[in-house]
């Protein structure tokens, strides 16, 4: 833990100040144009492969970067969604997979999930996922991540929220994969779904 004291009084007593401003900004307004969702992977870090601020970006991380498509009952992601979209009005909402995913590796190499009961009812969510990817490629990680994020911006699009932004044309859904080794972003956006101004070079 000491490094995390150790960190928190660094921050506090050498970044904060020359950021004072900009907090004190976000102290009443909380306005982010991006929904993030990616996995929780520790070396996917959304504020800084996008070179974001604070206040940016309204952040989902889930193991394996699903998203549940839309159902009744009680949903921390969807919850989550719906605030994003329908309250906090973002325009764009990004899935982004990344390299080396231990979920989509797990599925790829048919990992054996019995002492894991929550992990291997959490990756269900990915079960069209898999159904996407190709016979020749079903053990192949890179493609399966490509596919399921594919799959999940399908996912996303039955949620109410944001069936109801994307109908109205306020919101756009953009896949992404990022590369841990090289730091590079591969847009994995559907073409006839990518805006131009948007594209990750
Ligand atoms: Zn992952």
């Amino acid at each position: 833990m000491h490094h995390l004291t150790e960190g928190i009084r660094r921050f506090h007593n050498d970044v904060f100040p020359a950021r004072a401003e900009l907090f004190r900004h976000l102290a009443t307004t909380h306005r982010p144009s991006t929904l993030f969702i990616s996995c929780s992977d520790a070396r996917v870090v959304p504020e800084l492969i996008t070179q974001q601020d604070p206040g940016e970006l309204f952040v989902i991380r889930t193991a394996g970067n699903l998203v549940p498509a839309y159902a009744s009952g009680v949903d921390g992601v969807a919850a989550s969604i719906e605030y994003a979209v329908a309250v906090l009005g973002v325009s764009d909402i990004i899935v982004c997979g990344h390299s080396a995913c231990g979920a989509m590796t797990a599925l790829a190499e048919h990992h054996d999930l019995t002492a894991l009961p929550s992990i291997a009812d959490w990756l269900r969510h990915a079960d069209a996922s898999r159904a996407r990817t190709e016979p020749a490629a079903e053990n192949d990680v890179s493609a399966l991540v490509r596919e399921n994020v594919l799959a999940q911006l399908a996912n996303l699009a039955t949620h109410p929220s944001v069936a109801r932004a994307l109908a109205r044309e306020t919101v756009r859904l953009h896949g992404w994969i990022f590369d841990i080794a090289t730091g590079a972003i591969d847009d994995a956006t559907p073409a006839m779904e990518r805006p131009a101004a948007l594209t990750v070079v």
